[in-house]
């Protein structure tokens, strides 16, 4: 079935194609595709003028002269096109508008589930019962966060049926709920008014931003939907989680699994969209980017702000403290070589072996990412207890040790490669060839900002890069944290 963007699409096409042509006359073959009855149909449509193709919902406005509104649903498989008159009609054919240029607008519909209905402009707000209580269109202008929130907290309804019910909302179907939900890491089965603010935020912000990148990408073809105008729906290549059952995680690694809800086939990642009894009011940050690309700039600015801060690499360093799980593991893997006489850990030799040897990093990573994990859910507890709105949990290799499964939203910084290199060398006095091989030792820039929610560009001066982060706190409802005063 055609969703929301699929179907503005036809309508964009529709104006390019037929607007301000006017039809001399109408052919019916499927009479109880429209109404009133097809004599009456026929005869109010003779000599009119198509003046311009609204969209409500998935519900096609043509707007005639004098008047008339034809409501158009296109249902599961219908289409219009534009075709030379006398053309052969095929069996699908269901209803051919004349238009006095020589051309038809012919309509097929092989399910024949598609309606037609003609009435006075005005009238389909109360007469389309699917127009009179449909929700707010997915835009910035008409979706506003205190609308979400006013929804929200008056249902305990699992989300994602909440976001399907169109009298909630307009225009959110099976793979845009699935895909807004993964993009906002909120489990599909989550209440409606468990979601604290700052997910309802995000969540909004992405059923805008997906819905118009969808209308861009002119609709999906995940189904047997295309469009009659040549343009073949380009965004089933950026879906993230729809259809991807028992693939990894675009984000986290984490297996994608299928269910089904409220009878719709459902896909979601367990590892970052966890279903939480009581999900509480902090926001996590993941801050993270490539090595030397200026993340401590970032994250004092946050600190300029009070925001509290979850050190990685200190977590890091207090889980292999003389006498703790951590250290003995090391030892254990590496030898005691990795030990200074005094028993504390040699970073320094750690340090050579993992950036040199890919299989030892990984190694590492499998001994620290657990204990690291376990230290920072326990910080992030407190800070949930605590109800602090807001929490940067700082990371270097947020994504190699698979961090990014545990935060709400992850902000990368980012400088051009040419850049990252000089500084590098700069900074820890290396080699251009040890520079590249610390660089190459983690996942590569670009695909960290490919799989970033907001990317901070650090190539500039700090006041750019402070802008940056004003810019996303606002947005993401911490305004209030930077009012000085
Ligand atoms: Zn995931």
């Amino acid at each position: 079935m055609p969703e929301l963007p699929e179907v503005e699409t036809v309508r964009r096409g529709l104006t390019r194609l037929v607007q301000h042509a006017r039809i001399t006359s109408v052919d019916v073959y499927y009479e109880k595709m429209v109404s009133p009855e097809p004599e009456k149909f026929k005869q109010m449509l003779a000599g009119k003028t198509i003046e311009k193709i609204d969209r409500r919902g998935k519900y096609l406005l043509f707007r005639f002269n004098d008047n008339l509104t034809m409501v158009s649903h296109l249902r599961m498989e219908g289409k219009y096109d534009v075709q030379p008159a006398g053309n052969e009609i095929t069996k699908h054919t269901h209803v051919v508008f004349h238009l006095a240029d020589g051309r038809d607008l012919r309509y097929t519909d092989t399910r024949k589930f598609g309606r037609m209905h003609l009435m006075a402009t005005g009238e389909e707000t109360q007469k389309v019962s699917g127009i009179a209580k449909m929700g707010p269109e997915p835009t910035a202008e008409a979706l506003t966060f205190d609308y979400m929130k006013r929804i929200f907290s008056k249902s305990r309804k699992a989300i994602k049926p909440l976001l399907l019910d169109q009298s909630e909302i307009a225009g959110i179907g099976n793979i845009y709920a699935d895909e807004t939900l993964w993009l906002s890491r909120i489990h599909p089965l989550q209440p409606a008014n468990t979601i604290p603010d700052f997910q309802i935020r995000q969540l909004r912000a992405n059923i805008i931003d997906e819905i118009s990148r969808a209308i861009q990408g002119h609709g999906t073809t995940v189904h047997s939907f295309s469009t009659a105008f040549g343009e073949a729906g380009e965004f089933q290549n950026h879906l993230m989680v729809y259809g991807r059952k028992g693939e990894k995680c675009l984000r986290c690694g984490g297996e994608i699994k299928k269910i089904k809800v409220a009878q719709r086939g459902t896909h979601f990642c367990p590892e970052c969209q966890k279903l939480r009894e009581n999900p509480g009011v902090t926001m996590v940050l993941g801050l993270t980017g490539g090595i030397a690309t200026g993340k401590s700039t970032v994250s004092d600015i946050f600190k300029g702000y009070q925001v509290p801060i979850i050190d990685a690499d200190k977590v890091a360093r207090d889980v292999v403290k003389p006498g703790t799980k951590g250290l003995t593991a090391i030892k254990d893997t590496f030898g005691w070589q990795m030990l200074t006489p005094d028993g504390t850990l040699d970073r320094h030799a750690l340090g050579t072996l993992v950036f040199s040897q890919a299989e030892a990093l990984a190694k590492l990573n499998t001994i620290m990412g657990p204990l690291i994990k376990t230290a920072v859910v326990r910080k992030i507890q407190g800070f949930r207890r605590r109800k602090v709105p807001l929490v940067i949990y700082d990371a270097p290799t947020l994504f190699e040790a698979h961090g990014a499964a545990g935060v709400n939203e992850i902000m990368v910084v980012t400088i051009p490669e040419k850049m990252q290199l000089t500084r590098l060398m700069t900074r820890d006095n290396l080699s251009k060839e040890a520079a590249k091989d610390r660089i190459k030792s983690q996942l590569p820039l670009a695909e960290k900002v490919k799989r970033a929610d907001v990317v901070i560009d650090n190539s500039g001066s700090v006041d750019k890069t402070k802008a940056q982060v004003l810019e996303w706190l606002d947005g993401a409802g911490f305004g209030s944290l930077t009012n000085e005063n």
